[in-house]
């Protein structure tokens, strides 16, 4: 299967968020150039050596893709529109975060062909905005939300998170309610985790990092799916809302164990099934593509049993689950045949259904998914 999706890693961030673990960096202008010097011959050997088909879909992560000025922002859209061809209607989606974007970069975004934004929103409290060490405030929000709607963009997300320090259900649902009212087409809302080495790890060590108890976080989820329902929001994977037809496509693909490629510093990709990394470090990133090889520093062959794992994992995630007929043409295999034990299993603890069509989670599996998921790694 060749991929038709790929995701171009834009590593720059105007500054560190206590809780970031993702590959970014603050810095300069003329890194940020250099830096596109770098990706384009990256995207110029990645389209030359790996197969692929016109792309149906792309993603602009990161990092915060809007740190580059309007020239630099026009410039990222040529790369990707010189060295690849789009299928028709092809979904092209570019992380933002309020604040980064004015009128004219937006257009300039939406002239190069994307066609869907993403807004960290996280969260419409300024005080708990402080505590997460991020630089917009709601009012920020709103300006750079009304910009995309001026600009054209008629499919915006807007991440929302909870579980968040000093964060209470009334302030997340005040939250939920702003949200609401904005009418984005696509909502995506995490519990925060706290990763390794982020300030909000050495915080929590030191038991400076006070976090709502187990049971709100719960509550809180079980709030965002009431809340999002009951305004025709559809929940389509366990942290993902979308009105009709507006599921994001590329992150489908992730999720249905699907090849994928991938640019720039720190990116993964998942080619003929080997999983490959870019080297994350900026500077060596540059040099690794401007002498003329690409930055792979890591190639694992994924073996057919943890192929066959990592689908049920995955796909779970969905609402629509893992369908039967999929997993047979993906893996060659009955779905039964391999997981026929686990499967039954959950179904008798009443966390999985089992149909004609797929295995899908409960929705009293939804808020202990993991367990679930971990159930699956039988190799
Ligand atoms: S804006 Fe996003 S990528 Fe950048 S530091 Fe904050 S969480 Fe990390």
């Amino acid at each position: 299967m060749k991929p038709s999706s790929l995701y171009i890693h834009i590593p720059f961030c105007a500054s560190k968020c206590y809780y970031c673990d993702f590959n970014s960096y603050v810095s300069t202008g003329e890194v940020m150039d250099r830096y596109l010097d770098g990706l384009e011959k990256e995207m110029e050997l990645l389209s030359k050596e790996l197969p692929w088909e016109p792309l149906k879909t792309v993603f602009f992560g990161g990092g915060t893709p809007t740190m580059f000025d309007v020239k630099q922002t026009e410039r990222m859209m040529n790369i990707l529109n010189r060295f690849f061809r789009l299928a028709e209607g092809a979904e092209i989606s570019v992380e933002a975060n309020p604040g980064t974007v004015n009128l004219e970069k937006l257009r300039v975004l939406k002239e190069g062909g994307a066609n869907r934004l993403s807004f960290g929103v996280q969260s419409f409290h300024d005080p708990i905005l402080k505590k997460l060490g991020r630089l917009h405030d709601s009012l920020t929000v709103y300006h750079s939300y009304e910009k995309a709607r001026q600009a054209g963009f008629s499919s915006i997300n807007l991440d929302l998170m909870f579980g968040l320090p000093g964060q209470t259900i009334p302030i997340f649902e005040d939250s939920l309610r702003r949200i609401v009212e904005l009418q984005p087409e696509h909502i995506s809302a995490y519990s925060l985790k706290v990763e390794e080495g982020t300030p909000f790890a050495i915080w929590q060590e030191r038991g400076k990092l006070q976090l709502p108890p187990e049971e709100e976080d719960l509550a809180m989820y079980q709030l965002l799916m009431d809340t999002l329902e009951a305004h025709g929001y559809q929940m389509y994977e366990i942290s993902n809302f979308a009105k009709k037809d507006h599921d994001c496509r590329h992150n489908q693909v992730y999720w249905r164990n699907e090849p994928y490629l991938a640019a720039g510093a720190g990116a993964h990709g998942y080619v003929n099934d080997v999983r490959y990394v870019i080297q994350s470090s900026v500077p060596g990133y540059i040099e690794t593509c401007l002498s003329g090889k690409r930055p792979v520093v890591e190639r694992e062959e994924i073996p057919a049993e943890i192929q066959r794992e990592d689908t049920m994992i995955l796909g779970l995630r969905m609402i629509r689950g893992v369908e039967h007929a999929r997993f047979k043409e993906r893996h060659g295999v009955d779905m039964h045949n391999v997981f026929g034990r686990e499967i039954e299993r959950f179904v008798q603890e009443g966390l999985l259904t089992d149909n004609a069509e797929a295995v899908c989670l409960t929705k009293k599996a939804l808020p202990i998914a993991n367990e679930v998921f971990s159930g699956f790694l039988i190799s």
